[in-house]
């Protein structure tokens, strides 16, 4: 084993991504359907405003057409579900992406709830989140399957491995844990009240990192040779973006790990977007749709 893992390169991953999203798009309107992304933002949250900003960019360059529908932070829930269903309708639109986290006044859940499963690009749906459990998923959330794609870069084993998922949020934990075990790995779930966090880091071949707390796993949990995915996104103390694991120190032993930032992050995109052109490739009955 060298002496240092090699960098898992996010944007190289979500570049080649990106180039099949385009040609699919391309393939898509040559045969009559524009691909469309509606995007909701409710209020004014600065970093969602970023987050937004960068998805619609990023699907113009793959040749898919974004609606703006902004919101007040006031707006009703009432308000919102009554947008939703006009987006639910409207034929022209492939795909629904309501921007997270909503303001508090408003039922998130009955939003989601809302859109219609065969539009849910972000694959939050409980009806794709089930299709996904069962092993006949149609869209898988962008951020677990953006992991998957960066796995297999990796080239990492799965079958029969020792897969840690540390978080089991709906978006990112319980997701990834189920793709995981879609691909034979053998997978532990940590969270919050997990006894012995080191040692079960300290017995996975393949570690996810989805916490939200700043290099709270420690380098010298990570076994010799382990591929170790960090999702986490973090300020640390002196402005800058840092991940759920300690780098330096995990690199020092992994086989192969991901940066923060430019490990997950570009992927999770990337994988929106393809998800988009999924959904009008069904549309255009150039695939059938699942
Ligand atoms: P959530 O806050 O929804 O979930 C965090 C999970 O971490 C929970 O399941 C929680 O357990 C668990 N957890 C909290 N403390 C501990 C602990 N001490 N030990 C073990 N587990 C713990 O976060 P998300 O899943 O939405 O996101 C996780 C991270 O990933 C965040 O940093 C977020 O910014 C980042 N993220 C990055 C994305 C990207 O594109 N790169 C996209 C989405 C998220 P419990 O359930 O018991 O509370």
């Amino acid at each position: 084993m060298s002496a240092e893992a090699s960098l898992i390169d996010g944007k190289s991953v979500a570049a080649a991504l990106l180039a099949e999203v385009r040609a699919g798009a391309e393939a898509c309107s040559s045969a009559g359907v524009a691909p469309c992304l509606a995007v909701v933002l409710v209020g004014e949250d600065p970093a969602s405003q970023v987050y937004v900003r960068n998805k619609e960019r990023r699907a113009a360059e793959c040749g898919i057409a974004t609606r703006d529908h902004r919101l007040s932070a006031t707006s009703s829930t009432a308000a919102l579900l009554e947008l939703v269903r006009a987006l639910n309708e409207d034929p022209a639109v492939d795909g629904i992406l309501v921007q997270l986290p909503l303001p508090a006044g408003i039922d998130a859940e009955a939003v989601l709830l809302a859109i219609d499963p065969r539009k849910d690009v972000d694959g939050f749906h409980p009806e794709n989140l089930g299709r996904l459990m069962v092993g006949r998923p149609r869209f898988v959330p962008c951020t677990p399957q953006g992991c998957m794609r960066l796995l297999a870069a990796a080239g990492a084993e799965l079958r029969g491995r020792r897969a840690l998922v540390i978080g089991r949020s709906t978006i990112v934990g319980k997701p990834m844990a189920h793709l995981l075990l879609q691909a034979d790995a053998t997978v532990t779930i940590a969270h919050s009240r997990t006894q012995h966090l080191a040692r079960e880091v300290s017995m996975a071949e393949v570690v996810i990192a989805a916490v939200g707390r700043p290099e709270m796993i420690r380098g010298e949990w990570i076994a010799p040779g382990a591929t170790v995915i960090d999702v986490g996104i973090n300020r640390s103390a002196n402005g800058g973006l840092v991940g759920d694991v300690e780098f330096a120190g995990a690199r020092a032993r992994a086989r192969a790990i991901t940066p923060v930032p430019g490990g997950v992050g570009p992927m999770t995109i990337a994988c929106l977007l393809r998800n988009c052109v999924d959904a009008a490739t069904w549309r255009a009955g150039l695939a059938p749709a699942p």
